[in-house]
């Protein structure tokens, strides 16, 4: 499968028995299937994930005004989903095949920092505690409000908690 961000190849990277495809040496972004998303509610899954250091190529630029097509279906376009009325916490999902993809350790997260307009820094540039704090203050409280709607806000709120806290160094 290639990267529906750079196009470089994914890498299958297994922690316990969760294989996932990950843009290593590329983007660092993570595909998760939809079955391999309910691995995660394992605990020792999870905690493998935390400790999931994948290589990025700093001079990956990852531009998200680009369509990404999903790595696993023909002609299918991911979709951009925001989860907040700040438009901070975002990830992209197959509308047919029902898999994410994550920008890893990204996520977004500087865009409120920024004047609108300017480029979403790379990956490599964001500190480890600045993706802490973000955690923290912006989409913690905002995941529990969307948990607060109930039904399948509060299942798809579960779902990205759990990814976040995998993708921020240092969770
Ligand atoms: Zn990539
Ligand atoms: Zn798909």
């Amino acid at each position: 499968m290639k990267c529906p961000v750079c196009t470089h190849r994914l890498k299958a990277v297994t922690i316990s028995d969760l294989t996932v495809d990950a843009c290593s040496g590329g983007c660092g972004g993570i595909w998760f299937d939809a079955f391999e998303l309910k691995k995660l509610e394992t605990p020792h899954i999870a905690e493998g994930f935390t400790l999931l250091n994948i290589p990025i190529n700093p001079l990956v630029h990852i531009d998200h005004r680009r369509k990404r097509p999903c790595p696993r279906c023909d002609d299918i376009f991911l979709r951009r989903h925001l989860y907040s009325r700040g438009h901070q916490v975002e990830v992209d999902s197959c509308p047919n095949c029902n898999g994410y993809w994550l920008d890893v350790g990204e996520l977004n997260l500087l865009r409120q920092h920024k004047p609108a307009g300017k480029k979403a820094p790379i990956a490599s540039t964001l500190s480890p505690s600045l993706a802490r704090s973000y955690y923290s203050e912006v989409a913690k409280p905002e995941l529990k409000e969307l948990k607060s709607h109930g039904g399948e806000d509060a299942k798809q709120a579960r779902w990205i908690n759990r990814l976040l806290k995998f993708v921020l160094p240092g969770g």
